[in-house]
């Protein structure tokens, strides 16, 4: 008999398409040294650094050792990339005749640095600050009028992603954790998602086992710099997996309730994960294995839920501001324009999983569809 070499794998050689991955990576400690030379590389010698309010003070220290090639900051990032505020940067792109731009920040400033790379066609290069992964991704969201559009735009994808881990030893432990967790998400989707292939799902795997051994460290010394950078190179992994295949139920849900109760981001996919996977269960077995397999726990979802309790993260949707009379609506915006899911999922069965997700009970599987 044939040995089945393939066991061990979420999905066996056979036929596949892998996009290859676009951005340039510098990683390590200090390795924020090294912009001037990536700028060098591309061609560029006048840098607009974009950031969150919150973080002028690492957007002036990087000017700083930028010098003459940083020609102005822009610190006027926010969530969900409001499109009035990526006017105001791109004037001042305009205004400095800067030619590339450097945002400095978590997925927010990221955001806002792809909105600027679309109306302008500079290059971007990122210092990513949390766990987020859009640095890795074609993905922009865009707020205008109340209204968050997301699209695939490959001409968003940051063209250098500079990974320094000392810019990682700030995030406090509470948005660590969660952030993590938002990264775990993506390699979690990434095993059962319809166009994985074998080169994800070993992406996925590492991210998941990375992620799984450098959280717990994190909470208990964040500024530890190694455990710091495992962390970071499984949420690069991660945001890889987002930025390669499609995602599935869970970026649906949290997508909706983004959008319609303007939830926090990653908080939103730490309490949902184990829910979800709860529910795909029975049509994701390998994926489900390899969850184990990396997490350990009697199954899937009860892994990532004990995981996510390990961590401190928060376990249910009311408690981040979700009104019980929102599970309604969000079950009809979740069937609405549905990503392809590896199980079906109707209206009964999205207010079911949501009504257990609002109420912090226990992820289930026999939810019907
Ligand atoms: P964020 O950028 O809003 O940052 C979260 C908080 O952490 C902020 O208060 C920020 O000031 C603080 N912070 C960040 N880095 C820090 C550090 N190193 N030290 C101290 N404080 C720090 O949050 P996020 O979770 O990174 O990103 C969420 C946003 O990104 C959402 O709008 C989400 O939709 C978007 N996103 C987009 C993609 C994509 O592919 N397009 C992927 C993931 C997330």
């Amino acid at each position: 008999m044939q040995p089945d070499i393939s066991s061990n794998r979420e999905t066996p050689v056979d036929t596949f398409v892998h996009p290859g991955f676009p951005a340039r990576v510098v990683f390590g400690s200090g390795t924020r040294e090294r912009i001037p030379e990536e700028m060098a590389a591309l061609g560029c010698g006048r840098v607009l650094v974009l950031s969150t309010p919150g973080k002028t003070a690492r957007a002036s220290e990087l000017s700083d050792l930028l010098g003459d090639l940083a020609v102005g900051a822009f610190t006027e990032a926010v969530p969900h990339t409001p499109v009035a505020t990526t006017e105001r940067a791109v004037a001042f792109a305009r205004a400095l005749e800067a030619d590339c731009v450097l945002a400095v920040g978590g997925g927010s400033t990221i955001g806002l640095g792809k909105a600027v790379a679309l109306r302008t066609g500079l290059p971007q290069l990122v210092l990513p600050m949390t766990y987020a992964g859009s640095e890795m991704t074609p993905i922009l969201g865009e707020t205008s009028e109340g209204r968050k559009t997301t699209r695939r735009l490959p001409e968003v994808r940051p063209r250098v992603v500079i990974y320094d881990v000392d810019l990682t030893l700030t995030l406090p432990p509470a948005i660590s954790a969660v952030s993590g967790l938002n990264a775990l998400a993506h390699a979690v989707e990434a095993l059962y998602a319809q166009d994985r292939d074998p080169v994800t799902s070993l992406l996925a795997e590492t991210a998941i086992s990375a992620l799984g051994s450098a959280l717990p460290e994190v909470a208990l010394r964040p500024r530890d710099t190694r455990v710091r950078a495992e962390a970071l190179y499984g949420a690069w992994l991660a945001g890889m997996c987002l930025g390669t295949v499609g995602m599935a139920l869970h970026h649906k849900i949290c997508h909706v309730l983004g959008g319609a109760f303007d939830l926090p981001h990653a908080e939103t996919h730490a309490v949902l994960l184990p829910h979800v996977v709860a529910y795909n269960a029975p049509a994701a077995e390998q994926a489900t294995a390899a969850i184990t397999r990396v997490l350990g726990g009697p199954d899937a979802a009860t892994a990532l839920r004990e995981f996510a309790d390990r961590l401190g993260a928060p376990r249910a949707l009311r408690d981040l501001g979700m009104p019980e009379e929102g599970i309604d609506q969000a079950a009809d915006l979740v069937v609405r324009q549905a990503y392809w899911n590896p199980r079906p999922v109707d209206r009964e069965a999205a207010r079911r999983l949501l009504s257990r997700a609002w109420a912090g009970e226990a992820p289930r599987s026999d939810i019907e569809p």
